[in-house]
């Protein structure tokens, strides 16, 4: 039997944490065992659902390389087959019309409360033949009212359900539109997924859907569970915690495959490894070894394994997404330094592309300010000679490279008998506009010729500027 696994999001929001684990472990399941991963959106419920939304779960997919074979399916597409299927219910008397008004059901809620027991809808309309006149019926499906279900969930291994306890829960509303179980059965069982891996808030819908497909004739799939994730102060995961989208952590300069790693450790373990590739995930993932419990979401090891992806992914790879990040700020990255340089200067110093970004603007965009203190320091009269010095030694170097940049300042340093401090932190201001930057001789060669003679020279007029005497 092929696998066939699913993600079924509903797009009322942005993918957040919880769904991107969610299609992760269906998508590592299909891959693993050479099956088919399929996206289907649930946008049943037309006033939630938003095209944007489901913009931005195609989106975050996308980003997160978690290709699907097939889809996305539409339920809104599929509103005919979801009647012929609540018509086969009806027909066959496995589903039924109730006629209950709101006022009814709340009648039978209260008197349940009061006898202290479960409030449940009693089944009155399970016999009923005739129509009522003025009421739009809903439709119910007939639950079995005794023996139980019995999940073997992959996670959660077995979990018992009574029937008495289900009761005959609404296939279709009185305008006709199927409910959320009715369609999860439906397409669950026309799209012959094998494994339906999902939250654990849906666990106590399983049963109902079971009994939905058996009453189709069908054979249930197999169901895996996933225990919810939680903040570090123990509620649920939610905005108070911080980012929970997927496209704010993009946005926030993390490398997919650093979030993609940290899913996969998020409820799931092989041994102590940490590090993963994704052709590691693909081949150690298994439903079993998922936590039974809920696990806790923690950003700073999320931006450790971020550090580690750009320090050891190939820069090219990390060049592309700086990329992204740099025409974000409204930079032209082919105006500027060649970007695998920038990469390979910068990655050790940056834990996210964004920061990485930020500090590649010096590179690009003309710098309009110097942070004061580091001016007051550096762009004295006393450095005046060594930025002179240093200019037209740049000036007259045949070849911008990083080896014959360095030997151009130690050798300024040595002629103006100066340490080398004094002679590369006045330049690194100049540069710069701070006194914070990669090794000299790398910034020289990522700003390049042009650039540093006109930064150098702005520097020497502003120090000239300085020490005019006031009138
Ligand atoms: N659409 C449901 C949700 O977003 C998922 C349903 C399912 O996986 O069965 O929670």
């Amino acid at each position: 039997m092929s696998i066939r696994t699913r993600f079924a999001p509903s797009p009322t929001g942005h993918l957040h944490i919880g769904g991107a684990r969610t299609a992760l472990f269906n998508w590592l399941y299909a891959r693993k065992h050479g099956g088919r991963f399929i996206l289907r959106i649930e946008d049943t419920d037309l006033e939630r659902s938003t095209r944007e939304s489901v913009n931005a779960i195609l989106e975050s997919l996308a980003w997160l390389g978690l290709d699907y074979d097939e889809g996305p399916y539409f339920q809104s597409e599929r509103f005919p087959r979801y009647r012929e299927v609540i018509r086969r219910l009806l027909d066959e008397g496995k589903a039924y019309y109730c006629y209950c008004t709101k006022e009814e059901l709340e009648a039978m809620r209260q008197e349940q409360l009061a006898r202290k027991e479960k409030p449940r809808y009693d089944g009155r309309c399970r016999h009923r033949t005739e129509p009522r006149p003025g009421v739009e019926p809903v439709v119910r499906f007939r639950n079995p009212t005794e023996g139980e279900v019995v999940v073997e969930d992959l996670v959660r291994g077995r979990v018992v359900f009574a029937n008495r306890e289900l009761d005959d829960l609404i296939l279709a509303r009185a305008d006709g539109t199927p409910t959320y179980n009715l369609t999860v059965v439906v397409d669950d069982l026309d799209m012959q997924i094998t494994h339906v891996i999902r939250g654990d808030d849906h666990l106590n819908n399983t049963p109902r859907q079971i009994n939905i497909l058996r009453a189709l004739g069908a054979q249930p799939p197999r169901y895996a569970h996933v225990p919810m994730i939680l903040g570090e102060d123990g509620a649920r995961l939610s905005k108070r915690h911080g980012a929970v989208s997927v496209l704010e952590y993009r946005d926030q300069g993390y490398l997919p495959e650093a979030l993609l790693n940290y899913l996969v450790r998020l409820g799931w373990a092989h041994g102590n490894q940490e590090i993963f590739s994704i052709d590691e995930m693909i081949h150690l993932f298994d439903l079993q070894e998922i936590n039974k419990s809920a696990s806790t979401f923690n950003p700073s090891k999320l931006l450790w394994l971020n550090h580690h992806y750009l320090m050891h992914s190939n820069p090219l790879h990390v060049a592309h997404h700086l990329r992204w990040h740099l025409g974000r700020l409204g930079v032209d990255p082919e105006e500027g330094p060649d970007l695998v340089d920038l990469v390979l200067a910068l990655r050790e110093r940056t834990k996210t592309l964004a920061e990485m970004a930020k500090s590649s603007l010096v590179f690009y965009r003309d710098l309009t300010e110097f942070d004061p203190e580091a001016a007051a320091k550096y762009l004295t009269e006393e450095a005046l000679p060594v930025l002179q010095a240093l200019l037209e030694r740049f000036r007259q170097l045949d070849a911008w490279e990083q080896e014959k940049l360095h030997q151009a300042v130690v050798a300024t340093s040595e002629a103006l008998g100066q340490k080398l401090g004094k002679v590369a932190q006045p330049l690194r201001v100049a540069l710069t506009g701070s006194s914070v930057s990669p090794p000299i001789d790398v910034t020289l060669y990522l700003l390049g010729r042009e650039k540093t003679l006109a930064r150098i020279a702005r520097a020497i007029d502003r120090i000239l500027a300085n020490s005019k005497p006031a009138l």
